[in-house]
C-alpha cells in the first residue's frame, strides 16, 4: 500500500507518519531526505539538484521526479508514505507512471485540514529538536528537561519558519502551490479529508480507518 500525506506545515503530518512507521510496515520518502542522500551520494541527479538548491531555487519537477524515481526502484515491494512529493500535477502523474512501472498505485491520498487560527497557536509554540527532530510544544507537550530533548538530549529550537509573521506566508504559498495537486486526487476519488486540528491520538484511528478501508477495497 502507498499513501500519500498533504498537508499545509504544522497540519501534524509528521506527527503521524511517524506513528504510521511505528505501527505498521511503511517506509517514508520524504523529499528533504531524498535530495541530502543523492547530494551525499554525489549522484548525477544529486549535483543537478544541488545546483538548484545553491542558488536559492527550487528545485524543477524534471530533478525532483528522477530523485524519487531512483527511490522507488530500491524500494521494489515496499508500503511507502509519500511526503512532500508530489508538490506539483505533473510531479503526481509522473508519480503514477513510476509506480505503474512496478505494478503499485497510490492507494490513498490523506490530506490533513488545518484551521489557520489553530494553526498560529500550534507552530508558535512548536519546538523541535536539533539532533533527532522530534516535536514537543511549549503548552501542549512540553519536554520534562527544559530545553533539552527527551530521547537524545539535543538541545530544543524555535525555527525560524515557525515564527508567526512567516506562518501567514508559508500558508499562502501551500495553498498555491498544493492547492491543484489536491484538486487532481480529489477527481481521482482518491483523497480522504482528515480534520487534524483534532488530538494526535484522534487523527490517528481516523487514518488507521480509512487504511483498514482501503485495504479491504
Ligand atoms: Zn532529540
Amino acid at each position: 500500500m502507498n499513501i500519500i500525506l498533504i498537508g499545509a506545515p504544522g497540519s501534524g503530518k509528521g506527527t503521524q507518519s511517524r506513528l504510521l512507521i511505528d505501527k505498521y510496515n511503511f517506509v517514508q520518502l520524504s523529499t528533504g531526505d531524498v535530495l541530502r542522500a543523492a547530494i551525499a551520494n554525489k549522484t548525477d541527479v544529486g549535483f543537478s539538484a544541488k545546483s538548484y538548491m545553491d542558488q536559492g531555487k527550487l528545485v524543477p519537477d524534471e530533478v525532483m521526479i528522477a530523485l524519487v524515481e531512483d527511490y522507488i526502484l530500491g524500494q521494489k515491494g515496499k508500503s511507502v508514505i509519500f511526503d512532500g512529493f508530489p508538490r506539483t500535477v505533473a510531479q503526481a502523474k509522473s508519480l503514477d507512471l513510476m509506480l505503474e512501472k512496478n505494478a503499485a498505485q497510490i492507494d490513498k491520498v490523506i490530506y490533513f485540514k488545518i484551521n489557520p487560527q489553530i494553526l498560529v497557536k500550534r507552530l508558535t509554540g512548536r519546538r523541535t529538536c536539533s539532533q533527532c527532530g522530534e516535536i514537543y510544544h511549549v503548552e501542549t507537550k512540553p519536554s520534562s528537561k527544559g530545553h533539552i530533548c527527551e530521547k537524545c538530549g539535543g538541545s530544543l529550537v524555535h525555527r525560524a519558519d515557525d515564527r508567526e509573521e512567516v506562518i501567514g506566508e508559508r500558508l499562502a504559498q501551500f495553498e498555491k502551490n498544493t492547492g491543484p495537486t489536491i484538486e487532481f486526487y480529489r477527481g481521482l476519488k482518491r483523497l480522504v479529508e482528515v480534520d487534524s486540528m483534532s488530538e494526535p491520538d484522534v487523527v490517528f484511528k481516523e487514518i488507521e480507518k480509512v487504511l483498514a478501508l482501503a485495504n479491504k477495497g
